[in-house]
């Protein structure tokens, strides 16, 4: 026996909470394109199945741009003012299986060395409820990833469009229990994702080869046509390099942390000039390095779940699936 909710039901569900006080973040369609966004209203909301998103739900646990805290200085003395904490239930509805999975990769990561609060609070106070993939394209590889089209990791429940204006519900963890008990009929529907996407690599010879070339002159090569313009990193929902800066002016001002990317040159630009990843090739191999061997050394997953966001918005045709898939040829070469 499934559970189904239709969509007006779905629509109530997440209006009581919006009336509860919640915050609700859902797909918002600006003319094609679909954004994930706080609503507050559900008419807002578009649950169309879509592959292509133009952000991750990622912004929504870990900001573009963040205050940590604030400052005002009086003759000698400081006065700091720590960031609120983040004390509002928060429901993600809408995410793709591949973006969710983000959320369980980047966990250790806030909760390493310094305890990011901020991160983990937003985890604690959010449910996470994604939909099933009804079709792939040619930039997915989450099927390499260990992921799937239904693929449940980082999520509180998963929701199957059955095509009629209603969706199959199963939920995942208390929080997808806590948030659709009562609100659905039972049914003998099921449904069903699509196949997974068809890849022609495997990630581990790859990540070796990556591990093992660190001086290869494919790295120049294969990164030609990237403008280092950081867009794949600011879409994809592991990526997480930030800087932090204080702005304002001497008496008064606030500490920030801002998104930042390895693929731009400033990344790594030191105030004398010299520039130790010079070139996008020295670029490139730093986030394949990163991506494949140095996280997963660290923390035992991949910094990648294959949703192929980085690739889509590239305006060169570049990101990680091309990447891979000219390193898979040089995997192929170092074997013959
Ligand atoms: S791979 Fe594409 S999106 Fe990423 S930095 Fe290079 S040009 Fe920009
Ligand atoms: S590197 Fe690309 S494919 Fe991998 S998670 Fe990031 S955006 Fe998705």
């Amino acid at each position: 026996m499934s559970h189904v909710i239709t969509l007006d039901q779905l629509k109530q569900t997440l209006g009581a909470k919006l009336a509860d006080g919640a915050r609700v973040v859902a797909p918002v369609l600006r003319g094609e394109l679909a954004f994930f966004q706080e609503v507050s209203d559900l008419e807002q909301a578009s649950f169309a199945p879509r592959v292509r998103f133009q952000n991750s739900i990622k912004e929504f646990f870990f900001p573009r741009h963040e205050t940590l805290f604030s400052f005002v200085r009086q003759g000698s003395d400081v006065q700091l003012t720590d960031a609120p904490d983040f004390d509002v239930e928060q429901i993600v509805v809408g995410a793709r299986p591949c973006d969710a999975a983000s959320l369980p990769i980047l966990d250790p990561l806030f909760a390493w060395d310094y305890q990011d609060r901020f991160f983990q609070q937003r985890r604690a106070k959010s449910t996470v409820v994604v939909f099933a993939c009804k079709e792939s394209d040619g930039h997915c590889f989450c099927s390499a990833m260990g992921g799937a089209p239904d693929n449940t990791a980082g999520a509180d429940a998963i929701m199957f469009d059955l095509g009629d204006g209603s969706f199959e519900v199963r939920c995942v963890t208390d929080k997808g229990k806590a948030l659709f008990t009562g609100k659905t009929t039972e049914s003998d529907k099921v449904g069903k994702a699509c196949d997974p996407p068809k890849v022609d690599f495997e990630i581990a010879p790859i990540a070796n080869w990556v591990r093992n070339n660190f001086s290869s002159p494919a790295w120049e090569e294969l990164s030609l046509r990237c403008v280092g313009c950081g867009a794949c990193a600011f879409v994809c929902p592991t990526c997480h390099c930030f800087d932090i800066v204080d702005e304002g002016s001497y008496s008064k001002g606030k500490r920030v942390k801002n998104w930042d990317s390895c693929q731009t040159a400033l990344f790594t630009l030191h105030a004398s000039g010299h520039n130790p990843r010079a070139t996008q090739g020295k670029r490139q191999r730093q986030r394949m390095l990163h991506k494949f061997v140095i996280y997963p050394d660290k923390f035992g997953q991949n910094l990648c779940t294959g949703c192929g966001a980085c690739s889509r918005s590239c305006g060169v045709a570049f990101g990680v699936r091309p990447l891979l898939t000219a390193l898979a040829q040089e995997v192929a070469k170092s074997e013959n």
